[in-house]
């Protein structure tokens, strides 16, 4: 039995929007009350924990990025009795539920921030310092501009103020200043009074960037370290098992220090793989994949990479060279308008063709290799995407239950969702539902199923280390996960073709391979001498049994 504080090792989480999902109103809004009536899809999905986007209230110029109170709800969405009942309800059925921190910034909306720039509010003396304020805007001159197609400096002069706030994003979302105590104890105070609500687990929004430092770029400074693990330090006393994940979108070797020496993140996103999966896929080359394996450093024990396919965000291309941009872009972004920043505003099925096994191996690789994978919602029926919609808000469209009006998602009048359904063209609702699948044994949604309910059976999944076979035929990616005496084997077609292999693992000479997935495939009392067959985007996990202790194996 592994410890219950490393739950996050084993879990597959599920990404979803609170407003997209299921609105239990009528209001045209998802709300909790909503994502609480549809758990009993999530537990039999096979999903471990759910990462809700923010639900704080906000006036939505970011997202909810952009927050303007830490302790209660977009008013849509419920209140935090609706809250408190949905983990609750997530608990009895062993589901966890994971909750955004933005600890960087706050709206301009916000109080503190009302009270930080108006020297005649009431409580200013009190807030004066919760931003980072200046006289001169020629302050910390090296950092980056971040959004450079919406932004021209960092500052921005606030006239009742008379000074600048500084701000690492838009100019509505002004930084807090974390040189001021009285900020540092806040935002531990929000953590608790999360936790005190029942959350598992705490996404961390944009850590590198909470403290500034003149002469530097201000990301990824000590003291913004330090600060993350008085944080964590916080969480492992008030409640351990709780989870902190955070979104650094750099490079692993870049991403490791916060993970510290297991007292900082728990986790963090692995983000430059989830191009090269992609890559490797257009290419029918496991090399993408290959390479960024052996840049990617070990953690230690306690912690994870989080590992995706498709999230809210757009399929950033941000960690590939300028060659391979154009390569992905001109692959699967031929129209301007599936292009966003340095990235692909496309949901999976889209990206891959709506092509069955395409799709089935893509997600072969995510739930078989390094890392925790996280789905994001409506992947797991191949939803489509809207790319008339502006921004991000074409993959965010609402979530696909059944075929009747609104998809089952609302009971509003069409016109006042907060987003049209997709109801035209090959991902139509009437096509692509939640109900239509489940009636299909061979639809994507019970293949996930399935898929999911085989990776819960074996600790190694989440737990073993990864080791690649060598193989001739570049378009066959093939690794070993281990983990104490269990021992899997996976094998996936990058390529349209049959492909047949040769495959030695040696040291093991005898050895049961026990297929885990496809129950028509073959079963091996050793390695096929002729080799293995893989259809075209085919993929196979075994279980090896082998009678030679594996201390053997020399690659
Ligand atoms: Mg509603
Ligand atoms: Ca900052």
């Amino acid at each position: 039995m592994e410890s219950a504080f490393d739950w996050y090792k084993d879990a597959v989480f599920y990404e979803l929007y609170v407003r997209a999902f299921s609105d239990s109103n009528n209001d045209g809004i998802g709300d909790l009350a909503g994502v609480t009536a549809r758990l009993d899809y999530l537990q039999e999905l096979g999903v471990n924990a759910i990462w809700l986007l923010p639900i704080t209230n906000s006036p939505l110029r970011d997202d909810g990025y952009d927050v303007s109170d830490h302790y209660n709800l977009y008013p849509p969405y419920g209140s935090l009795d609706d809250f408190r009942l949905l983990v609750q309800e997530a608990h009895q059925r062993d589901l966890r539920i994971v909750v955004e921190l933005v600890p960087n910034h706050t709206s301009d909306k916000h109080a503190w921030f009302q009270a930080s720039c108006n020297p005649a509010h009431p409580e200013h003396t009190r807030y004066r310092d919760y931003y980072v304020w200046s006289d001169t805007d020629q302050l910390y001159t090296e950092a980056r501009i971040i959004f450079l197609d919406y932004e021209k400096s960092n500052w921005t002069f606030h006239p009742q103020r008379n000074a600048y706030y500084w701000h690492r994003f838009f100019y509505h979302q002004p930084d807090l200043n974390f040189d001021n105590p009285e900020v540092q104890r806040r935002m531990m105070h929000v953590i608790q009074f999360w936790i005190d609500q029942g959350a598992d687990g705490i996404r961390v929004d944009a850590p590198p960037y909470l403290y500034e430092r003149d002469g530097t770029s201000c990301e990824n400074l000590p003291e913004t370290h330090a600060y993350l693990k008085h944080l964590r330090a916080f969480v492992d006393a008030y409640a351990p098992g709780t989870m902190l994940l955070s979104e650094a979108n750099q490079w692993p070797e870049d991403v490791r220090p916060y993970f510290g020496d297991g007292d900082e993140m728990h986790m963090n996103f692995h983000f430059p793989l989830m191009p090269r999966i992609f890559m490797a896929l257009a290419k029918a080359d496991r090399t993408p994949i290959v390479d960024i394996l052996s840049h990617t450093p070990s953690l230690p024990v306690k912690c994870q990479w989080g590992i995706f396919l498709r999230c809210h965000d757009e399929l950033t291309l941000e960690m590939v060279s300028p060659d391979e941009r154009c390569f992905i872009w001109d692959f699967y972004a031929p129209e301007p308008r599936m292009r966003l920043n340095l990235g692909i505003r496309r949901r999976l099925a889209p990206l891959l063709n709506n092509n069955p096994a395409l799709i089935r191996v893509a997600n072969s690789i995510l739930l078989t290799f390094i890392g925790s994978p996280f789905l994001y919602y409506g992947d797991e029926i191949g939803m489509g995407d809207n790319i008339w919609l502006d921004d991000r808000v074409g993959l965010r469209t609402p979530m696909q239950w059944d075929a009747s009006q609104n998809a089952g998602f609302s009971g509003a009048p069409s016109d006042q969702l907060y987003a049209p359904m997709i109801d035209e063209g090959q991902y139509d609702f009437r096509k692509v539902n939640v109900r239509q699948q489940n009636q299909d044994p061979d639809s994507l949604l019970n293949w996930t199923r399935r898929a999911l309910g085989v990776r819960s059976q074996h600790p190694a999944f989440g737990r073993g280390s990864l080791t690649l076979l060598p193989v001739t035929n570049p378009s066959i990616l093939v690794y070993l996960r281990q983990h104490h005496d269990e021992m899997l084997l996976i094998l996936n077609n990058l390529s349209p073709s049959t492909v047949r292999f040769e495959l030695s693992l040696p040291g093991l000479s005898q050895v049961d391979l026990v297929e885990l997935f496809h129950s028509e495939s073959h079963n091996y009392s050793r390695i096929p001498p002729n080799g293995f067959k893989l259809d075209g985007y085919g993929f196979s996990w075994y279980q090896v049994n082998h009678t030679i202790s594996s201390n053997n194996l020399e690659f």
